[in-house]
């Protein structure tokens, strides 16, 4: 049995892109249809295109442009990407991750670091206080090898 989402995550999709679009931000029913129901929203494992259009459509916004702006920022995001800490937290304000873009690239030794260690996954949270924030970590294959 395949799951779309623990194959991402093990750095098995490289074409697919994720998203996990909070309930409290985006309601949807059309989405439900495309993606995995969690506890607080969905969460889509698509190809990059149409996860790309699927991103714009949901937030408004561009996905590689919401990732460069997250980018310089880091914070904690959660290893099945729905949720995360945002850097901002420490104020008296409410942070709830709203949505998370996310795709995994390729082992690369020239790269050296973590990239020399395995595929990475890149994570792009955005919270409810504004904050937008990123994470990478290695991808982990849970699976055995088969
Ligand atoms: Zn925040």
């Amino acid at each position: 049995m395949s799951n779309p989402r623990e194959e991402f995550l093990a750095g098995d999709r490289l074409e697919d892109v994720a998203l996990f679009l909070a309930d409290s931000y985006v309601s949807d029913e059309r989405l439900e249809r495309f993606g995995d129901r969690v506890d607080d929203g969905i969460l889509i494992v698509v190809d990059g295109e149409r996860g790309r259009s699927a991103f714009q459509a949901a937030t408004g916004t561009g996905a590689m442009e919401f990732a460069k702006s997250a980018m310089s920022n880091e914070g904690e995001i959660e290893g099945d990407l729905t949720d995360g800490h945002c850097p901002d937290a420490s104020d008296d304000e409410d942070h709830a991750v709203q949505f998370v873009f996310a795709f995994a690239e390729a082992q690369n030794e020239e790269v050296g670091g973590i990239y020399a260690e395995g595929a990475v996954v890149h994570a792009y949270a955005q919270c409810t206080c504004g904050t937008a924030f990123s994470d990478r970590w290695n991808a982990v294959d849970e699976k055995s090898t088969s």
